[in-house]
């Protein structure tokens, strides 16, 4: 069944790339991230911040439920200001 799946997204995904080739030059890339989500998100504790996880829980300390970790991005800002 596995193998099935990989199939249909490796077509999917072809598929999407010759379309945005031929035809999406000038707009931007909104269903891409639709479709994909890349982005690792980690869950931690408000109350202990050592504790990490990549699923929803509650912290193993304290018990309480864990939350959702963003990651920062403050490099972007600092390199603007250099002028
Ligand atoms: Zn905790």
């Amino acid at each position: 069944m596995k193998k099935a799946m990989l199939m249909a997204v490796a077509i999917l995904f072809s598929a999407t790339g010759v379309f945005a080739a031929h035809n999406g030059k000038m707009l931007p890339d909104t269903t891409k991230n639709q479709k994909a989500k890349p982005v690792k998100v980690q869950y931690t504790c408000t109350m202990h911040p050592e504790v990490l996880s990549d699923k929803p829980g509650k912290c193993p300390k304290c018990g309480m439920t864990l939350v959702k970790k963003e990651p920062a991005k403050k490099k972007a800002d600092s390199m603007k200001m250099k002028m």
